[in-house]
């Protein structure tokens, strides 16, 4: 199985996929691909790949990526071939952390295998707060990020399920049940 949890940037999905990581050690996160810097707390291979836009441009060339979109602030993200197989091949669920888009894109390639859920920010006064707490980005780079919310919001219906992240815990739990509806 792939799960693919998508949201609007600050609504939790990261914390959440930490969380679900730690309660399942055998579920594998998808590394994906990235342009943009490094943040403090991430490491190279565990959170993201970090590459400069020429590599980033020559993978999409050699068509390593299954999806990849261009986003805030012109940054590629993108997920690798190579990962997303191997795991497969090795009957490995993996979860993902990725944009609306590109979870609607591996639905379309993976089909039922993919499952699909949005995790709803209580509203967008509290998912700017987070993002201004969080304080990995400028004002500049949150507001491109909030300029995509709507858009983002907009296409929740497409999703296998929608998951409210107001309390952390209870929407861990949430997350937590849909997987475990698949992986007995
Ligand atoms: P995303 O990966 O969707 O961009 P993050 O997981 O980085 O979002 O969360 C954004 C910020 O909000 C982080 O600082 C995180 O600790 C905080 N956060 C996440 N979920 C909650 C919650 N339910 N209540 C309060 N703060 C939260
Ligand atoms: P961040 O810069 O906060 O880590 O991520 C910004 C956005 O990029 C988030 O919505 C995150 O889920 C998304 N993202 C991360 N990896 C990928 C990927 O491989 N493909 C796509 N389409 N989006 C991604």
């Amino acid at each position: 199985m792939l799960y693919v949890i998508a949201a609007p940037s600050g609504a939790g999905k990261t914390t959440i996929v930490r969380g679900i990581l730690k309660n399942n050690p055998e579920l594998i996160f998808s590394v994906s691909a990235t342009t943009r810097n490094k943040r403090e707390n991430e490491s190279e291979g565990k959170d993201y790949f970090f590459f400069t836009k020429e590599e980033f441009k020559k993978m999409i060339a050699k068509d390593e990526l299954v999806e990849h979109e261009i986003l805030f602030n012109g940054d590629y993200y993108g997920t690798l071939k190579s990962f997303v197989n191997e795991n497969l091949d090795n009957e490995r669920n993996v979860i993902f952390d990725i944009d609306v888009n590109g979870a609607l894109n591996i639905k379309k390639i993976y089909g039922n295998k993919a499952k699909l859920i949005f995790i709803m920010p209580p509203d967008i006064e509290t998912l700017k707060e987070r993002l201004k707490k969080r304080a990995t980005e400028s004002e500049d780079q949150i507001s491109e990020r909030i300029k995509r919310v709507d858009l983002e919001i907009g296409k929740k219906n497409d999703f296998d399920y929608i998951v409210v992240n107001d309390d952390l815990e209870k929407a861990i739990s949430e997350v937590q049940e849909i997987i475990s509806k698949f992986n007995k």
